[in-house]
């Protein structure tokens, strides 16, 4: 039996019109659990229509009763981790724990939220001139729309929707097709937190649903978060039709290893941040870069025992360490790339293309694995893979380390793993990368400061949450007043300066 899905427009569960579906599978057994409807044109019409009635009213709410609904919607959140793991894991694949730490991180970002009244605080300046004040407010943008990829279907959402809603625009989310019943559910969690018919809206679809909020003249700023190809095409697309936008891509996360770190450490550090979640992560390490052979025969020695001994298993296994992927596809283009890292000259040092699970045959599993004297030439070195497969890349020295990571085309997170502060305080300047860690592997910014990369990881310049969220998501009013209005200076031809 599988269960069809929904749209969740003007406070309510809306079914599909446009007779398009997408099938979502449990990616531990390949069973087809769902079907998700996608939303045409007029779907998402609806949705920006019900956005747009609903603004007037929750843009003149006060800053504080925005906070309040927000306070009640981390809570409830937080009653419901349990259902909304559940529905992570069970369409992403992740295993439990993961998917309700994502959840966490999304809720910190709500917490942020909660501190609207001060984040939204204007600046005055009383006698610019003589008997002339002012001062400066940030004012909500109007109906916001974000577009969110498969690997975090909660934590990304939330990335966008609490802030702009604090802010005091109302929204129209477009999640990703393969795992949509997490953010429908936080939908009604939103309405029941106290949020008014409209204020958040969930549509569901692909391309065609993307097309129809780039174009709709009533979506006024687009958050999105997507592969790079897909993220250049909204941005260029949304800019085109005089939006607001901000496009954050994929990535190509470098860990930097000199001789002087500690190996076990980093070793530890490689195994978390390159595996984890199935290497499914916009921060995933997926190249080590070892400065000397000795480090990159040290590494290679320590993390081919661990890769063999990864943990798989399904999401509800306690014991595992990762899950299966997404899907099928996403499977065999995880393995595709293997196989040509093979060709291309690589060495593979431990092969998990090749694994099945007893009871659970039909699930999209593959082992973790590791290749040795990557070069930067090779695909499997500048494509995004997106799955559990590490690349060591050697380099002479610290130069040519720095080279390495500044040349590629992708710009998201680094580390550095070193016990000299010289070379982490260089790194740290010098990296052409947006979010650094040093002895940090996933250097993912908490909810109060801003995640975002550089490069072809983020078109649009401003990051995510945090100041940034707050700057994307208001626009700035200046007003300066003369009191009492009987001064009478008379016409003044000359441009006024600070006398
Ligand atoms: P994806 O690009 O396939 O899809 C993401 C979203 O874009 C979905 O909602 C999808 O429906 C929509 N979409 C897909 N193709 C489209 C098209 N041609 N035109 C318009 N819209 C389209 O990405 P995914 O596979 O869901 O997610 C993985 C990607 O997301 C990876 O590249 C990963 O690095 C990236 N990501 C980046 C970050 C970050 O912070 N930079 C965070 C998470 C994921």
């Amino acid at each position: 039996m599988t269960t069809e899905l929904h749209h969740f427009i003007n406070g309510q569960r809306v079914a599909g019109e446009s007779g398009r579906y997408g099938d979502i599978f449990n990616p531990a057994t390949g069973e087809l659990t769902k079907r998700v409807p996608y939303a045409n044109a007029a779907e998402v019409r609806k949705a920006v229509a019900a956005a747009l009635a609903a603004l007037p009213g929750w843009s003149a709410t006060t800053p504080i009763a925005r906070a309040r609904i927000m306070f009640r919607f981390k809570e409830l959140c937080e009653a419901n981790i349990d259902e909304l793991g559940e529905f992570i894991s069970t369409e992403h694949g992740k295993t439990l724990d993961d998917s309700k730490g994502s959840v966490i991180r999304g809720i910190e970002v709500v917490e942020f939220a909660c501190g609207i009244p001060h984040l939204l605080r204007g600046d005055y300046t009383a006698s610019v001139g003589t008997g002339v004040d002012g001062c400066s407010m940030r004012q909500p943008l109007g109906v916001c729309a974000g577009i969110t990829p498969f690997n975090f279907p909660v934590m990304v959402p939330m990335w966008m929707f609490p802030m702009a809603l604090a802010c005091g625009n109302t929204f129209v989310l477009k999640p990703s097709e393969r795992d949509p019943s997490a953010p429908l559910r936080l939908a009604e969690l939103m309405h029941e937190a106290g949020a008014p018919d409209g204020v958040f809206n969930v549509v569901n679809g692909d391309k065609e649903a993307v097309d129809a909020i780039l174009a709709d003249p009533d979506v006024v700023a687009v958050s999105s978060v997507t592969s790079t190809p897909v993220a250049e095409y909204i941005y260029q697309t949304g800019c085109a039709h005089n939006k607001r936008v901000q496009a954050l891509g994929g990535a190509k996360n470098h860990m930097v290893v000199l001789p002087d770190a500690d190996l076990d450490q980093a070793t530890d550090a490689l195994m978390g941040a390159g595996y984890g979640s199935a290497g499914e992560r916009c921060m995933a390490i997926s190249v080590a870069v070892a400065v000397g052979d000795k480090v990159g025969d040290a590494l290679i020695e320590r993390l081919t025992p661990r890769v063999a001994g990864i943990k798989i298993g399904p999401y509800n296994d306690p014991d595992a360490d990762m899950g299966p992927l997404v899907t099928k596809q996403h499977l065999e283009k995880v393995r595709g790339y293997v196989d040509l890292g093979v060709e291309e000259g690589a060495e593979l040092v431990v092969d998990g293309r090749d694994l099945t699970l007893q009871g659970y045959e039909g699930g999209y599993f593959m082992g973790g694995c590791l290749f040795d004297r990557v070069t930067p030439e090779m695909r499997i070195y500048r494509d995004e893979i997106f799955g559990p497969v590490l690349s060591v890349v050697r380099t002479r020295d610290y130069e040519g380390a720095l080279k390495l990571v500044n040349d590629n085309e992708y710009g998201n997170g680094v580390a550095i793993f070193t016990r000299d502060g010289d070379a982490a305080r260089d790194f740290a300047a010098r990296a052409n990368i947006g979010m650094v860690g040093v002895n940090v592997p996933i250097p993912v910014p908490v909810a109060y400061h801003s995640f975002g990369g550089w490069k072809r990881s983020l078109f649009g310049g401003v990051h995510m949450h945090g100041a940034e969220g707050v700057r994307f998501y208001t626009k700035l009013k200046y007003v300066t007043s003369r009191w009492p209005s009987g001064i009478r200076k008379g016409a003044d031809y000359v441009i006024p300066t600070l006398q």
